[in-house]
């Protein structure tokens, strides 16, 4: 059961502000979680962790794993009558959680985001060789996903050297804090 928690306007409020979405507009009709293509993977639906922070529920929210199963493949909100950003809001969340430094419900994909991000920083695009590599070394799992690795290199969908933007200025100036 979901219960009423202590600062209920204040977490609404914050991700709010973090995602820019009213998501008090929510009509709890549950389309988002019918058409969300993960929603077997996830503790809670998409409607029920926007019912979380409308309940001020912060600890459930932060800690659950819909945040980090969400893959903002916007299917949610390209269907919900109110137009509700549901990866904004997953976003403002997963900020939220990391800045707090909450137990990560998936940290495998925490660890997946930051490598992807780690490349773009690099280069200004991604490298999978690169971004699977350091990924599988912090697992200490290098051999598990070898064979897929190999297929991939032999059919050149994964590049040994990264291709890089010319314009790195524009690239640090992305990644530099406001
Ligand atoms: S589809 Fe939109 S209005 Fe309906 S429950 Fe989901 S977020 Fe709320
Ligand atoms: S954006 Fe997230 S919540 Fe929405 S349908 Fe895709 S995976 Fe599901």
């Amino acid at each position: 059961m979901i219960k009423l928690g202590h600062n209920q306007d204040e977490l609404a409020k914050e991700i709010k502000a973090r995602s820019g979405i009213n998501f008090n507009a929510c009509l709890h009709c549950r389309t988002c979680t019918n058409s969300c293509p993960f929603v077997e993977g996830m503790d809670y639906a998409p409607n029920a962790v926007i019912r979380l922070i409308q309940l001020g529920q912060e600890d459930a929210a932060l800690k659950c794993s819909t945040i980090w199963i969400c893959v903002g493949c916007n299917t949610c909100c390209s269907y919900c009558p109110m137009a509700i950003d549901i990866p904004a809001v997953m976003d403002g969340l997963r900020h939220k959680a990391i800045e707090k430094g909450v137990k990560i419900a998936e940290p495998d994909v925490l660890n997946f985001h930051t490598e992807v991000l780690n490349t773009v920083k690099k280069y200004g695009r991604t490298h999978k060789l690169e971004i699977m590599m350091r990924y599988k070394l912090k697992k200490m799992d290098l051999l598990s996903d070898m064979g897929l690795g190999l297929n991939m290199l032999k059919k050149r969908k994964l590049d040994l050297t990264p291709s890089k933007v010319k314009d790195k200025k524009a690239i640090e100036k992305i990644f530099q804090k406001k």
